[in-house]
């Protein structure tokens, strides 16, 4: 597998790419790999010749007091398992190459950031955003996956890309889980064991809200009552949202109708875990 720190060898390696007719596949990543990720780039493989997955902690998505410091690394491990999955090239460039001096442009993408995990983090998106911009004109994809997993964030790149015109595929993959049903997730190295008992309490929980809306339940507070009473009897565990939303617009809803987005983000001790479903009529 080819390794690739900056910017000018990612684009001409890209171009070379494109000029001889390759499909190129981008699977953007902060590291610290599990079978999540590493599904991303079986699916991403499927659908393009070339496969570049990114590798890079952004600093512009860490707000202050968050976690960008402490975020797990093993850089020496991620590219053993992503040559594992047929990754042809890793880019994995320094924050001073991707922040040079005199750097001051954001891409903001307006509504679809201001709910769920806006309200909390306030800078998170319009650093996804720009990093997503930015590493799509570096590696010049076709495609580009991500994961379901983060639905907003998904949902908000996929605006960015509709509404800037990128010509570029966005295909989302299901969330990848541990055999007892956690969402896999690189922070999940921050739980202790009594920690990571309690956190499974965000897939109970999702589980619950599907057996009431198969039930007939239609009224959206009942199940996000019934979602956080679930919750709040785990240790460790404090709520950042339970939300039921349109899964379009992720605006909150009153009454379900044929698909309903229900999106958690819960603190299990200092670890902040997020987790969702669609709600559909089957
Ligand atoms: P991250 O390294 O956490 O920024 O994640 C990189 C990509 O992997 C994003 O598109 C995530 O949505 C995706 N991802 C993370 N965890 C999972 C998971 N458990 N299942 C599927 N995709 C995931």
């Amino acid at each position: 597998m080819e390794i690739i720190k900056t910017v000018i060898e990612m684009q001409k390696r890209s171009d070379a790419l494109r000029l001889a007719g390759h499909t190129v596949g981008l699977v953007p990543t902060m590291g610290f790999l599990h079978e999540g990720h590493l599904e991303l780039m079986r699916v991403a493989g499927e659908h393009c010749d070339h496969l570049i997955m990114s590798l890079f902690v952004n600093p512009a998505q860490f707000g202050p007091g968050e976690d960008y410091d402490d975020y797990p690394r093993d850089t020496e491990g991620d590219l053993r398992k992503a040559g594992e999955v047929g990754v042809d090239v890793t880019f994995i460039p320094s924050v001073d190459e991707m922040y040079p001096d005199g750097f001051q442009t954001k891409v903001e993408v307006e509504k679809v950031t201001k709910h769920l995990c806006g309200i909390s983090r306030p800078v998170f998106f319009d650093g996804v955003t720009t990093i997503v911009a930015k590493l799509f004109n570096m590696t010049k994809p076709h495609l580009a996956v991500f994961g379901q997993k983060d639905y907003q964030q998904l949902t908000v790149i996929s605006r960015m890309v509709t509404d800037l015109n990128m010509d570029i595929r966005i295909i989302g993959v299901p969330t990848v889980r541990e055999p007892d049903g956690l969402a896999m997730s690189s922070r999940n190295a921050y739980l202790s064991p009594e920690e990571r008992e309690s956190a499974l309490c965000l897939k109970k929980s999702l589980d619950l809200a599907g057996r009431m809306f198969t039930s007939g339940e239609t009224e959206a507070n009942v199940i996000v009552d019934a979602v956080s009473d679930l919750i709040n009897a785990h240790p460790f565990t404090q709520i950042d949202y339970v939300a039921l939303c349109d899964p379009a617009t992720l605006e909150d809803i009153d009454m379900l109708g044929k698909e309903n987005l229900l999106a958690l983000a819960v603190r299990v001790g200092k670890t902040r875990l997020i987790d969702n479903c669609v709600l559909r009529e089957s």
